[in-house]
């Protein structure tokens, strides 16, 4: 029988390449994107739903069939200064990357445990972990994910389902090139000087590729990961070392 999956955010980027990983390995993949079109476009059977809308979510995902694995991946970020993020900015950061979580894991986690078994995955940053200039309100909601899963980790610990995070450092996707189109508009440098900026705070000089963060999401999925619970695990080639 097919293993279950749920990502979020499947439709582009980093939740496509998991999702191509998953149904590569067997996975039975359903995706779930803002728009119908999107989701048609992914190749995956998915729901178009905003993951910040919480009923939508439970229209989405009550009265699924349980899922073995749910990777919770849909986000994304503003950049302003700190003390010039507009106040619905900073809402949006926190429902987007860390709201959206908990209702992720509300309306999926509860099959699992009653199943003894699954996995929750989410997708956060380095973000996650350190702290970046322009980028106060993405950081301290990506921040807020790796509480919720330390302390989610623990209290499912004899359950039977873990939840880890995984801390992608700047990874190749359109999230990434829409960030060079507006520091190109707005600093007048060129797109590839702008590149080099985000690949250069990878120790090893380049952007992570999203095959590399759906390899751990594989990782984190099998048998043998059975033990790693509550942790956070950063793909970024050094950057958080
Ligand atoms: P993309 O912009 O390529 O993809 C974002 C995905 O999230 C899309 O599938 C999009 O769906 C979905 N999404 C965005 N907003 C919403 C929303 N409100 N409701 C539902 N779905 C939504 O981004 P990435 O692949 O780069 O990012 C994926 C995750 O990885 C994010 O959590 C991001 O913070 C994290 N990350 C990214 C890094 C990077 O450098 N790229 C680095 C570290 C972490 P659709 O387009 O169909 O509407």
């Amino acid at each position: 029988m097919f293993k279950r999956a749920l990502v979020t955010g499947g439709t582009s980027g980093i939740g496509l390449a998991v999702a191509r990983a998953l149904e590569h390995a067997g996975y039975a993949v359903l995706v779930t994107g803002r728009s119908q079109k999107s989701v048609g476009e992914s190749g995956f059977a998915g729901m178009a739903v905003d993951v910040t809308d919480p009923d939508g979510l439970a229209r989405a995902l009550t009265n699924q069939e349980p899922f073995d694995l749910v990777v919770a991946n849909a986000g994304g970020a503003v950049t302003a200064p700190a003390l010039k993020t507009a106040p619905d900015q900073w809402d949006r950061m926190i429902a987007l990357n860390l709201t959206s979580l908990f209702h992720c894991a509300r309306l999926t986690v509860p099959a699992m445990i009653a199943r003894g078994r699954g996995r929750f995955v989410v997708i956060g940053s380095t973000a996650s972990i350190k702290g970046y200039r322009y980028a106060s309100a993405y950081a301290a909601a990506k921040h807020g994910g790796l509480g919720f899963v330390r302390s989610l980790a623990l209290e499912l610990a004899q359950t039977g389902v873990t939840a880890n995070l995984i801390a992608p450092g700047y990874t190749d996707t359109p999230m990434i090139a829409s960030a060079v189109d507006s520091l190109t508009r707005r600093t007048g440098q060129s797109a590839e000087a702008v590149r080099l900026q985000f690949a250069s705070s990878n120790p090893m000089g380049r952007l992570i590729v999203p095959d590399e963060v759906a390899a751990a999401v594989l990782w984190l999925a099998s048998e043998g990961a059975a033990a790693v619970n509550g942790q956070v695990i950063a793909i970024d080639g050094g950057e958080t070392a």
